[in-house]
């Protein structure tokens, strides 16, 4: 089997379209559109979907406002800064799960991060993710 890798760190130089357009030229193959942000080969191609799964990838920290002390201590040792007046905003969450082995309350868990989806088609198969 053959293996074809397209990448770039720019966006809008035409990775899906050139893929999208071996995928139409080629026979047997097996597609898997890993861009992390927009994952949208699917919308080139068109396909028939024959499953929809969710995708779930990272997590993020909540923090438990009846157990919280509000120490200070997860707002003061968080390295993104995620966390305000005791509570974790999500967008900048990084899912390390340092304030979840520092807290003294048992205050904080990890909750998993639904991601987008990943689908199975009739074109033999594209794994795609896709943000709601
Ligand atoms: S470390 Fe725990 S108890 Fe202290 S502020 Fe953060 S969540 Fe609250
Ligand atoms: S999981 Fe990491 S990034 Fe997220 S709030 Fe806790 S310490 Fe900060």
């Amino acid at each position: 089997m053959k293996e074809i890798v397209v990448l770039s760190g720019k966006g809008g130089t035409g990775k899906t379209s050139i893929v999208g357009s071996f995928a139409a030229l080629a026979k047997n193959k097996v597609l898997a559109d890993c861009d992390v942000d927009a994952a949208d080969l699917h919308l080139i191609l068109n396909p028939e979907v024959r499953e929809n799964h969710e995708f779930w990838s990272g997590q993020t920290a909540v923090i438990d406002g009846e157990r919280c002390t509000q120490c200070g201590l997860c707002q003061e040792l968080c390295h993104f800064g995620a966390i305000r007046d005791f509570v974790v905003d999500p967008i900048s969450c990084e899912g390390c799960g340092f304030c979840f082995h520092i807290c003294p309350a048992d205050a904080i868990t990890m909750k998993g991060n639904l991601s987008g989806e990943w689908l199975s088609l009739a074109l033999n198969m594209v794994l795609s993710t896709m943000p709601d």
